[in-house]
């Protein structure tokens, strides 16, 4: 499939490939020497405004949360993603693109087992204004919601939403949801030189009317966008997750907080099982 950066405006061509077990998702730059490999890992991601990049082996991909967000919705764990640019393609702003080629390549089992991540303690990670809250779930659940809340877009104002996911909720109600900015934010980039390719039809973006020259997918596509970029972002875990988590004006930084938070909590579970292990077969 082929697009541009909303980013850098570049054209970009992307392929997803089979892969074997345990191998995870890695991206591939096909276009630098050695065509190098890039692990979505969370030890690779880098801080950055607005999106999500990683850089391993001295390369970097861009803007990588959508692909990696169809990909855990698909529940597709393994895959080779091939890359002819850093940043990957905007498309419309949401994951559905990736969705649908990731359908008509179809996916296959493997003869391995998926680890899981199960929160364990309630925590919560961000500040009074804008927080992520993880708790236990009784029904092995991967439970997401959302709150926004922008006093300063009456068309935006106060959403919320929730799912439990599974692959046909993520497909049907989650990947098609776009990002979405304000047109103030919009002039803003503009003049730092940023996404001049991007368009009204490329993402939403609002004025205190709504979207300018497009229509919303859903009443709440804005929190469903936020959604999107959660589970694009908790899949630098690389396993699947167990757990509650209610987020509230968060973003790509705490959701990567999230993701060191439950890192702390299954280091800390192996900690305190394993001398008892040890004392048990004494
Ligand atoms: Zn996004």
């Amino acid at each position: 499939m082929a697009g541009f950066g909303f980013w850098s405006g570049l054209d970009v061509k992307l392929e997803f490939h089979p892969a074997v077990a345990n191998s995870g998702v890695v991206f591939i730059r096909t276009d630098l020497p050695g065509q190098p490999r890039i692990e979505a890992n969370i030890a690779n991601r880098v801080s950055g405004p607005r999106r999500t990049s990683l850089v391993d082996n001295d390369c970097s991909v861009e803007m990588v949360e959508h692909v990696l967000s169809a990909l855990a919705g698909m529940k597709i764990d393994n895959c080779e993603v091939h890359v002819n640019q850093a940043e990957m393609p905007g498309l419309d702003g949401s994951s559905i693109g990736f969705v649908l080629a990731l359908k008509s390549a179809g996916k296959v089992e493997l003869d391995a087992t998926r680890e899981i991540t199960w929160v364990t303690e309630k925590t919560r990670v961000g500040n009074e204004d804008s927080w992520i809250e993880m708790e236990p779930t009784d029904d092995q659940s991967f439970h997401l919601e959302f709150l926004l809340d922008y006093p300063s877009n009456a068309a935006i104002g106060k959403q919320n939403w929730e799912t439990n996911l599974n692959t046909s909720e993520y497909c049907e109600q989650i990947a098609p949801a776009r990002t979405f900015v304000l047109d103030t934010e919009a002039e803003q980039l503009r003049a730092n030189g940023l996404g001049e390719r991007v368009g009204y039809q490329d993402l939403l973006v609002f004025d205190q009317d709504g979207p300018i020259d497009n229509e919303l997918r859903y009443d709440e596509e804005c929190a469903r966008h936020k959604i999107l970029d959660m589970i694009g972002d908790f899949a630098l875990i690389g396993t699947d997750i167990v757990g509650k988590f209610t987020a509230c004006k968060s973003g790509h930084r705490l959701n990567s907080q999230v993701v060191f938070e439950l890192l702390r909590q299954t280091a800390a579970t192996t900690a305190t099982t394993t001398p008892n292990k040890k004392r048990l077969s004494a």
